[in-house]
């Protein structure tokens, strides 16, 4: 269950309601907001509507409701409505549809400024770019790190993006969120349970990546943990899983969008890139994304993908984008309408 208190009550209030629930055999879980403290009661003793009227009668409590799912705060029982999630000047889980694109690896300010420039000519809204690159092999291009994430808040400068970058690392957190508007949990680390602990601990938005054989109670448990830590600016990513299936990179989870949809209040959004690996799919991808239901997508663009450090056959090119940009246009016209905006 959860346990909204009334704006401005006492800490003894809170303290109370948390002491009742132990009683009661529950554990008591709160968060503390700006406006308010919730409090997440986890178990299943007792009578549970009984429980729940005992609690409601406690001093400061303002509601209470009780939540099947095993991830709680995130569920869409806990609020029937979207969270909108504010990145820069736009507002994702909204009426707007929201365009994450830029370079896979931050590799120089010319690649970068360039990126920047064009995607956002196009219509994106954020740049992407990852400073720390976490690579299946040790020999692989690491990132530029710190002199990545300068080149990043140089190109949100000349640009006026909101920048989006990785964090690998809880020691790295600091400095990433000082950096970057966005931290990035990439796909292998979303079960890093300390690193969801230390980004919770954060007042950036995190963008969630599902884990490469995840599964979606497993992906909305780990956003549970960054919701609980004190941050509710989560929304997630799906880039595709671990299937048989080798003829592209990963397994586009296309059904994870409206399934998301279904069972949480968080944004959405959808990596074709990573999913497919190739260039040639991610249009039709990122159509299938919109129509599914995603609140945005996040594509890697480069301006030579030949030259790039990593990941370069699924990156389009600068004009592939822009045209990408305008076939979007209809699907994006009919998710407006549908989205009231
Ligand atoms: C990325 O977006 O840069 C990335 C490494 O993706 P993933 O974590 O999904 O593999
Ligand atoms: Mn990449």
């Amino acid at each position: 269950m959860i346990i909204s208190m009334k704006p401005g009550a006492s800490k003894q209030e809170i303290d109370h309601v948390c002491e009742r629930l132990q009683e009661l055999g529950y554990k008591s879980h709160p968060i503390v907001g700006t406006e308010r403290t919730v409090i997440g009661g986890i178990g299943s003793g007792g009578n549970k509507e009984a429980v729940m009227e005992s609690i409601a009668a406690a001093p400061g409590v303002e509601s209470v409701v009780p939540i099947s799912q095993p991830f709680k705060f995130v569920s869409k029982e806990s609020k029937p409505g979207k969270t909108e999630i504010k990145l820069g000047k736009h507002g994702l889980g909204g009426k707007e549809f929201i365009i994450f694109a830029g370079p896979c690896s931050v590799e120089s300010e010319e690649q970068v400024i360039e990126t920047a420039i064009a995607v956002k000519k196009a219509g994106a809204q954020i740049l992407r770019g990852g400073a720390f690159k976490p690579r299946t092999s040790p020999y692989d291009f690491q990132g530029l790190e710190e002199v990545g994430l300068k080149l990043l808040a140089n190109a949100r400068e000349k640009t006026g993006m909101a920048v989006c970058t990785e964090v690998m690392s809880t020691e790295d957190v600091s400095m990433v969120a000082e950096y970057s508007d966005i931290l990035q949990i990439g796909a292998r680390n979303m079960q890093n349970f300390n690193l969801l602990k230390r980004v919770g601990k954060t007042n950036r938005p995190v963008m969630l990546k599902r884990g490469l054989s995840s599964t979606i109670k497993e992906f909305l448990l780990s956003a549970e943990y960054i919701v609980t830590s004190g941050n509710p600016d989560v929304f997630l990513c799906e880039r595709g899983i671990r299937t048989f299936e080798t003829y592209t990179r990963n397994t586009l989870d296309i059904s994870a969008v409206p399934v998301l949809q279904e069972l949480t209040h968080l944004p959405v959004i959808v990596d074709p890139s990573h999913a497919t690996g190739k260039r040639s799919l991610i249009p039709s991808m990122c159509k299938a994304s919109i129509a599914a239901g995603a609140d945005g997508l996040m594509v890697e663009v480069h301006p030579n993908p030949e030259k790039a450090f990593s990941d370069g056959p699924q990156s389009l090119r600068l004009p592939d984008f822009a045209k990408l940009m305008q076939d979007l246009q209809p699907y994006l016209n009919l998710w407006k309408s549908e989205r009231g905006g």
